[in-house]
């Protein structure tokens, strides 16, 4: 038996990706008695008596899956944030933050549309929070879709991983993933042109051959609530907070009220932005509403 990664399903299909061939393949085999729907980005063992198709015998346990788009096993986000058009939105970002870190998926901000801000006010304001980022340890991207006409910063960040571009409607993420395709069509041609795009014509979701990595062709992030995410876990997801947060004096510290609290004091320090303990503080109180309407 040899193991593949789910690229594509379609139409009771899976395409099985294995070192530079696709298997078409049909699901058999004891993962459905488990209830098991196998998802593009599963890894797979499957069963081929030729080359082009064959069955999937069982699916890999996953570390995470996303159910917008539905994808197994995905090792990075690009978040997309607009400088402008949508205004750029911390709130937000450290909302989709959260939920990156807490799905053990590796963050990169992109921040989208900097043409527009060159020569504005707002520019200053956007430089400050890309620095913020940075100094968090957060990779940071400023891109434009209209300037650049190659986004060639991406290449290298695709190596080895399976990437999805999440972030709000407008930023840009179809922009963004149609200028990184043409490359993309070059480096995979047998591959892409065994599969085919369709893109946009069919809703499903298929990862793509980029920078010797693959790339969700359909952005999304599944829900952005706090449902999954428990009230004393909540600063892990803050790395700023998560190493700090084992000096705090009292265990299951809230970071909020309690004395000799070391997250607290290192907002007061200015080690941990303003900012970013207010939502924080936010999404806290979020988490406890919730837990008190369920
Ligand atoms: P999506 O909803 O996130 O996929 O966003 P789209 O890619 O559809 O882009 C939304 C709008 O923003 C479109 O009108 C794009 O032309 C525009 N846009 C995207 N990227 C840029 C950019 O870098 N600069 C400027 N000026 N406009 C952009
Ligand atoms: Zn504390």
């Amino acid at each position: 038996m040899t193991e593949g990664r789910i690229v594509k399903a379609l139409a009771g299909f899976y395409y099985v990706m294995d070192q530079d061939q696709i298997f078409q393949c049909r699901g058999r085999g004891n993962f459905r008695k488990r209830k098991v729907n196998p998802l593009v980005g599963d890894w797979v063992e499957y069963e081929s008596s030729n080359k082009t198709d064959g069955y999937i015998m069982d699916v890999k346990e996953r570390k995470n899956e996303l159910v917008r788009p539905p994808i197994a096993n995905v090792d990075q986000a690009i978040l997309v944030f607009s400088a402008v058009q949508p205004d750029f939105s911390p709130l937000l970002l450290d909302r989709f933050l959260v939920h990156i870190e807490a799905n053990d998926i590796l963050p990169v901000i992109c921040v989208s549309k900097m043409d527009l801000v060159e020569e504005t006010s707002e520019y200053e304001k956007i430089q400050m929070y890309i620095e913020k980022y940075r100094d968090l340890g957060y990779e940071v991207i400023p891109t434009s879709t209209k300037t650049d006409d190659s986004l060639e910063m991406f290449y290298p960040l695709f190596k080895d991983k399976l990437t999805v571009f999440a972030g709000q409607s407008g930023v840009g993420k179809s922009s963004l993933l149609n200028a990184i395709n043409p490359e993309l069509m070059l480096e995979t041609n047998e591959i892409s042109s065994h599969l085919g795009r369709g893109k946009h014509t069919t809703r499903h979701v298929e990862l793509i051959l980029f920078g010797n990595g693959l790339v969700a062709d359909t952005p999304g992030f599944s829900s952005l609530d706090f449902l999954n995410i428990e009230a004393e876990d909540l600063s892990k997801f803050f790395p700023e907070m998560n190493e700090r947060r084992g000096d705090c004096k009292f265990r299951g510290c809230s970071h909020t009220s309690e004395p000799k609290c070391a997250i607290r004091a290192g907002v007061e320090s200015g080690e941990i932005p303003d900012f970013r303990y207010e939502h924080y503080v936010s999404f806290l109180q979020e988490i406890k509403d919730q837990k008190r309407r369920y």
